[in-house]
């Protein structure tokens, strides 16, 4: 990447978990935060910001395929309708993806991710091979298609491979409709070391607890580096099946059974009991919620006053891709425990930090950034030079006071919150101007046989 060394100025800034006025932010050559002053006037030779400016989250859970399939599974033709049959329809989508669609789906998916206020994204990837579920000649060629949309679109990239070898706690062979899955430990680390890019980086992943060997699990997580993350606990069944195979429940067997640490982000881990949540914090493991999906698919709700109480890492993950913005996701996350608790303000904690959005965008502001790897993350210095620009001339947020914008992008739900998007101190566009769209259009038309 060309140097971009750069001074900006912005009215106020989000640092340190609180508002600073008049904010001086100089991106270093090498695309990361150099130094941010506040209380300075607008030097001669800033660019003058013309909105409050907010660190970027990371969208810490992704499958973009699944874009193509969001609102696709919205009704129902039979008596009964769950995760399962959901799941059942998606593998239809996730058979016939070709490489290219893939570019073109991920493309508009990671613009409009930028435009929800992410500018990272944990890819999620366990759709690997062609679709007669044999490995393409390069196997890492639908991960290129990711790494190619990702830079096509300007957006940050954390790829996550994943581990897949079965079907089930006692099905020890992948079904047809997962043959495109399929992969061993030895498979995962070469994909992981396959992919680079300057924005790019890569950990791995387990699928889940049904989906890959205890002893696979365990290798996989000694032999690699960098973040683990695995679905846990997202469905109710999953964890009856899961005391019916070992004796424990899913979040309890990782504990006990797997080297979990602050490397590993277990994502849903929707199903918990108090003591999984006190094993968890002790081992600095993070969770990855994914409120709007969840919803969607009628996980459950998670127990988040004890996550929080506990300090364990937060992040959000767009996961289904039926939401696409971290402000319609913490407005689902403190929705459901409102009308589970059947109170208000349920993540706020009065007297430190009595603002719900600002006390939930903190964590996943922390805990995003560890998801993705980075040792340091938000406007800081050191982290990648990123920063959303808030635009206080959207409708919803016209009139606010100052110092609730934040409650406001949460809690009004503006329709466009963000003006601007910077990644790596490159301004980012918001909107389709490389034919990304009709790129995606044609890939939806190709998929569903609509024009
Ligand atoms: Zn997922």
């Amino acid at each position: 990447m060309a140097a971009v060394s750069q001074r900006l100025w912005a009215p106020r800034a989000w640092i340190g978990g609180r508002w600073r006025e008049r904010v001086l932010l100089v991106v270093g050559d090498d695309g990361c935060w150099d130094a941010m002053t506040p209380d300075v006037a607008a030097p001669e030779d800033a660019e003058a910001i013309d909105g409050p400016v907010l660190p970027a989250l990371v969208d810490a859970h992704s499958h973009a395929f699944q874009r193509a399939f969001a609102g696709l599974a919205e009704r129902r033709d039979a008596a009964h309708d769950d995760f399962w049959s959901w799941r059942d329809r998606m593998y239809g989508v996730a058979g016939r993806v070709t490489p290219e669609q893939l570019r073109a789906i991920a493309a508009h998916l990671y613009v409009e991710l930028l435009a929800g206020g992410y500018t990272h994204v944990c890819e999620f990837h366990y759709l690997q091979h062609d679709l007669g579920g044999r490995p393409y000649a390069d196997p890492a060629t639908l991960s290129h298609a990711l790494v190619d949309a990702a830079a096509e679109a300007g957006i940050g990239l954390t790829l996550l491979p994943v581990l897949y070898e079965r079907a089930g706690f006692t099905a020890p062979a992948l079904r047809p409709d997962q043959r495109r899955f399929g992969t061993s430990v030895d498979d995962v680390l070469a994909l992981q070391q396959a992919v680079r890019g300057p924005l790019v980086n890569a950990g791995v992943a387990v699928h889940s607890l049904r989906a890959a060997r205890p002893e696979s699990i365990v290798a996989l997580a000694e032999r690699s580096a960098g973040p683990l993350h695995l679905h846990v606990a997202e469905q109710s069944a999953e964890v009856d099946d899961c005391v019916a195979a070992t004796g424990c429940r899913p979040i309890e067997w990782l504990a006990r059974h797997a080297p979990v640490d602050a490397r590993w982000h277990l994502v849903h881990a929707t199903h918990s009991v108090p003591a999984e949540i006190e094993a968890v914090a002790a081992k600095g493991a993070g969770v990855v919620l994914c409120p709007g999906t969840e919803g969607n698919l009628g996980d459950g709700l998670c127990d988040l006053p004890g996550w929080l109480a506990a300090g364990v890492p937060l992040a959000l993950g767009s996961d289904s891709q039926v939401t696409r913005a971290w402000p319609d996701e913490l407005r689902w996350l403190e929705y459901g425990q409102r009308l589970r608790l059947r109170r208000r303000n349920v993540s706020a904690a009065p007297g430190t930090e009595p603002s719900t959005a600002a006390r939930l965008f903190e964590r996943m502001l922390a805990g995003g950034g560890a998801a993705a790897g980075f040792e340091r993350w938000g406007l800081q210095r050191g982290a990648r030079a990123d920063l959303l620009v808030i635009d206080t001339r959207e409708h919803a947020l016209r009139g606010l006071p100052a110092d609730h914008i934040l409650d406001g992008i949460v809690f009004t739900a503006p329709g466009r919150p963000f003006a601007r998007v910077m990644v790596a101190g490159r301004w980012r566009p918001l909107h389709d101007d490389h034919g990304i769209a009709a790129r995606f259009a044609a890939a939806m038309a190709e998929l569903w046989g609509m024009s």
